[in-house]
């Protein structure tokens, strides 16, 4: 039901947020499963769980596995006072306390953009890794071509660096 992260440290979802502002982490039948005991409302399925009734739950917000949490959504019980720009989502009484698609779909981009560095850094760390890679093979490259025989100024040519230059950075190696 969520979305992930490609890193697998974020899992998103719409959580519907229970009177005293727990948030929900699934539904069932009778309502929404919150963790915790309060004895305010019937015990869910697991031992640390509660039911709050989805007619109790009058808003949702993102959230993420890491602790991040979205923009709150009000609920509205009719229709005509639906508004997407202030955050207002329909969800009729009596209903499963679900947002529709498009506000899911909001919720979601938002969330994108919270992983949006984490993300991108998956970039930076490929980049890296193969940086470290190649920088390894043009040592072992400059060994093998110093074992045949080719000078410092021969290497040097061939790195675009001066004689000096490729004498430094590879003689100890
Ligand atoms: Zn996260």
């Amino acid at each position: 039901m969520g979305w992930t992260s490609t890193d697998n440290n974020h899992e998103g979802y719409v959580a519907a947020i229970a009177p005293d502002g727990r948030l929900a982490s699934g539904g069932v039948a009778e309502g929404m499963l919150v963790h915790g005991i309060t004895g305010e409302y019937k015990p869910g399925g697991e031992s640390d769980e509660e039911i709050v009734p989805d007619d109790l739950i009058m808003s949702w917000r993102g959230a993420c596995t890491c602790g991040w949490q979205g923009e709150v959504w009000q609920r509205v019980l009719t229709p005509s006072e639906a508004d997407f720009a202030s955050r207002k989502a329909y969800c009729r009484p009596g209903d499963a306390a679900y947002v529709s698609l498009p506000v899911e779909d909001a919720v979601q981009d938002e969330w994108m953009i919270h992983i949006a560095p984490s993300e991108a850094i998956l970039g930076v760390e490929a980049a890296v890794k193969e940086h470290r890679q190649s920088t390894r093979r043009l040592d072992k490259t400059v060994a093998a071509a110093k074992a045949a025989g080719a000078s410092w100024a021969d290497i040097g040519r061939a790195a675009g660096i001066s004689r000096q230059a490729a004498h430094e950075r590879w003689a100890d190696k």
